[in-house]
């Protein structure tokens, strides 16, 4: 695995890891906003039912005292009672008894009631900004509930609008209101706390930078891996040169080179003199040995740094000299069959030496052939070696006759 890899891997792990925080936070906040919800419509139903009980009685009667004063905005005429028992009574309607449960209630806990309307006749419930801003959007809008969190003061607000039912007629039907007619709203307001998003966040960078030092760590050990596997994959496992795979990509590869800039490609194929007798003369495990020398040889005498040496297949070799013209590749083939004659590895089965010898075939291109042709021009070229008496390099100069040689080097 390269760095590149590494980083992808990295850049789409914290954008998972990003994305998950995002959709975490958003869970939240739909969460808190759902049981925010839910807790002032709650209350909301319940001061409407109460209202409703209310409004159905006509109003009710309670006792005037401290906390309890008649209401100066209803102006009917039973609204006080002074019973023979001394006793003073006066009317509660449902607004007047919406406004005393808010009070007390503002008293007791933390929410908050306001009844209020565009056009209230207590001035006392003339509508906040906000309150305004729904009032509207109920009656313009069709809207049948709003809420908002203010940040500033921390506060959930929530307002939904009283709709005039059969039983509200009893009072206002006087003022014009008919059944399904928004009279205003109730708000509850109810201070929240701002969501904790910190451990989240933590938890979610700590996460990422785990998440980052394995990456970083496991990356490493695959691309070790990924190298090793990638080395091995290009040699050949008897010899330790380069194998045919990896020659046919390099041929490719100074094919086109030589073919864009007009320069000299060769190609030698080795071939080894009688090996199967050598096989069957000293065996399969010698036969191994025999081919791990003269890969070394090869390796060893082809030491430009553009040239490879490779395990073409069987007991055959090839060689690529990038930038050699035919005369170049012909001395260094000769180098490299002398080269093998003077390991003087004893070979009683050959019939052109005491010892083991190789045959070889040159060709050169200039671009004009293409990696197939130069190969079966060197194939043929090491056919010929073959006929001629083997332990010899012959190169196939095109549309010219064969050159032969047996440690002459013919000019370039
Ligand atoms: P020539 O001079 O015409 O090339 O004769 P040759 O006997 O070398 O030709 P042939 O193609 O008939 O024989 C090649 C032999 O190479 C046959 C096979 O046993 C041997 N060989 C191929 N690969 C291996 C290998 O990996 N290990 C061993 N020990 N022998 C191999
Ligand atoms: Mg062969
Ligand atoms: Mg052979």
């Amino acid at each position: 695995m390269k760095l590149q890899y590494i980083v992808v891997s990295a850049c789409f792990w914290l954008v998972l890891v990003v994305a998950s925080a995002f959709w975490n936070i958003n869970q939240m906040q739909t969460a808190q906003q759902e049981t925010n919800l839910k807790v002032a419509r709650s209350f909301f139903e319940l001061i409407v039912t109460v209202r409703k009980w209310n409004a159905q009685l006509g109003g009710v009667y309670a006792p005037v005292s401290a906390t309890l004063q008649p209401n100066p905005y209803l102006t009917i005429s039973d609204r006080d009672l002074h019973l023979p028992d001394g006793l003073f009574l006066t009317k509660v309607n449902p607004a007047f008894m919406t406004r005393l449960i808010a009070d007390l209630a503002q008293q007791g806990n933390e929410v908050r009631f306001h009844i209020t309307s565009l056009k209230p006749i207590n001035p006392g419930n003339a509508a906040e900004a906000w309150e305004a801003q729904a009032l509207t959007a109920f009656e313009t809008q069709a809207q049948r509930e709003y809420f908002d969190w203010d940040g500033q003061t921390q506060t959930f607000k929530y307002m939904a609008p009283l709709i005039t039912d059969a039983s509200c007629l009893k009072c206002h039907e006087s003022q014009g209101y008919k059944v399904g007619d928004i009279r205003g709203g109730i708000s509850v307001s109810r201070p929240v706390a701002p969501l904790n998003l910190w451990p989240l966040m933590l938890s979610h960078a700590v996460i990422a930078l785990v998440g980052l030092v394995g990456i970083r760590a496991f990356g490493r050990q695959l691309a070790r891996a990924f190298a090793d596997l990638e080395r091995q994959s290009q040699i050949d496992s008897l010899t330790q040169i380069h194998n045919r795979g990896y020659f046919d990509i390099y041929l490719h590869r100074e094919f086109l080179r030589s073919r864009r800039q007009h320069s000299p490609l060769s190609v030698i194929l080795c071939d080894v003199d009688y090996f199967k007798s050598y096989n069957d003369l000293y065996g399969h495990q010698a036969g191994d040995s025999c081919l791990r020398q003269l890969a070394a040889v090869l390796k060893e005498t082809v030491k430009r740094p553009g040239d490879l040496a490779a395990r073409y297949g069987g007991e055959e070799f090839v060689i690529v000299l990038p930038d050699t013209t035919a005369g170049g590749a012909h001395a260094l083939a000769d180098l490299v069959r002398a080269n093998v004659e003077a390991l003087r590895i004893n070979h009683k089965g050959s019939q052109v030496s005491d010892h083991v010898t190789l045959s070889l075939g040159v060709a050169t291109t200039h671009g004009e052939l293409k990696e197939v042709a130069l190969l079966e021009q060197a194939d043929q070229a090491l056919y010929q070696a073959k006929q001629a008496g083997r332990n010899m390099v012959v190169t196939a100069v095109s549309a010219a006759p064969l050159v032969a040689t047996n440690g002459h080097v013919p000019d370039a």
